[in-house]
């Protein structure tokens, strides 16, 4: 059953890890005036939210340090996106996961943009195996923020080090795992015609632009379609 009927801003915005998609999804939400909704920060919020019946099952299930599942998911992010704040819409970042997901928002809203931010797996493993720390969590990046020197941080004097995490086959493995998920959401959103690419090697305004090109062309084509004019063709961005 449909959630909304018009709302302009029904918008998803995927994205690989340090894709920078989540400071993306801010970006919009702030331009917009429409809510980022992240799944991370509506899970991590409702373990402390005991007047939510559904709080202490995902309690249960972040206690167990197993992930919650679909269905759970779909109904927090149906439920938060009923709120009066998204009136006029939302930004969901983090969301669809699976393609179980991706169908289950499918049937409640009609997404206006599906933005995919592209960046090569390349630049994922340097973005993050570039990154040092130290024991007070400072971080740097030898290339973005280097410290004076590699090995030691500037701002406390401890040494520095690479998270077991943050090392290349550590990321490339993850990286494999998020591409078998991604890909037949990818499909699924090509399909209905809504996935729009987004070059995300770019500076983080370059990239901030294109998102909004393209939904500028958008809405003009839009206008022009319901004052009866020609399309102006489709956005070459
Ligand atoms: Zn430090």
């Amino acid at each position: 059953m449909p959630i909304s009927q018009d709302r302009p801003f029904e918008i998803i915005v995927l994205g690989p890890p340090v894709s920078g998609k989540g400071t993306q999804a801010k970006l919009l939400a702030k331009t917009f005036d429409i809510p980022h909704v992240s799944t991370g920060q509506i899970l991590h919020s409702i373990k402390d939210d005991i007047a939510n019946p559904l709080a202490q099952k995902v309690a249960e299930f972040i206690n167990a340090g197993s992930l919650v599942p679909d269905e759970l998911v779909n109904q927090l992010v149906a439920d938060r996106i009923k709120k009066d704040d998204c009136v006029n819409g939302f930004i969901l970042d983090g969301y669809p996961r699976t393609l179980s997901q991706a169908q289950a928002i499918d049937t409640a809203v009609k997404l206006d943009y599906v933005f995919l931010v592209n960046v090569s797996d390349e630049t994922i493993i340097e973005r993050i195996s570039g990154r040092r720390v130290c024991k007070n969590g400072h971080v740097w990046h030898i290339k973005y923020s280097p410290p004076k020197t590699e090995t030691v941080c500037d701002d406390c004097g401890e040494p520095l080090f690479l998270r077991d995490d943050d090392k290349s086959a550590v990321v490339k493995n993850r990286l494999e795992i998020f591409h078998q998920n991604m890909a037949p959401i990818i499909e699924f959103y090509e399909r209905a015609g809504i996935l729009i690419r987004i070059d995300g090697e770019k500076h983080i305004e370059e990239v901030f632009q294109q998102f909004v090109r393209h939904m500028i062309y958008d809405l003009r084509n839009k206008v022009n379609r319901s004052s009866g004019g020609s399309p102006s063709g489709t956005a070459t961005i």
